[in-house]
């Protein structure tokens, strides 16, 4: 499984290595490209409600650094798409990132489900389904 959200997966593994989950208000704060793979540190954070960074997260304190290996990665994009059933690369979003321009960050239809949202070869996701992180930002998944 080569397309796949990255960063997304490899943060899943760091905070279950810490016992966390974002419905905690558990993220990554730092990225480091090792050889097998990545470290991803972890803490809480809390939003910020007011100033220039009013809407951005604030990491509270020192939080754990955990080496995820590229098949650990993977092996979480994996269980993603059993469980979850949404696709491992638009995570069930439909679009992926294309670049940021002048006129705002720009989409295009994923590579992986090519706009279905859900795993290759599943039935197509229905629209207007939150996705896992929406619904971790207005109080976690029923
Ligand atoms: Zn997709």
């Amino acid at each position: 499984m080569k397309d796949i959200q990255y960063s997304h997966h490899a943060e899943t593994v760091a905070l279950r290595v810490a016992g966390k989950t974002r419905a905690d208000s558990w993220s990554a704060y730092s990225w480091r490209l090792v050889r097998v793979g990545c470290e991803v540190g972890v803490a809480e954070h809390r939003i910020l409600t007011r100033g220039p960074n009013k809407g951005r997260r604030r990491w509270e304190k020192a939080g754990q650094l955990t080496v995820v290996t590229n098949e650990e990665v993977h092996a979480e994009a994996e269980r993603y798409e059993r469980e979850e059933r949404r696709c491992a690369l638009c995570l069930g979003e439909k679009h992926e990132f294309k670049r940021v321009s002048q006129n705002g960050t720009e989409y295009k239809t994923c590579r992986r489900c090519n706009g279905t949202g859900a795993p290759p070869g599943e039935p197509a996701l229905p629209d207007e389904v939150p996705s896992a992180e929406q619904a971790d930002l207005f109080g976690g998944a029923p």
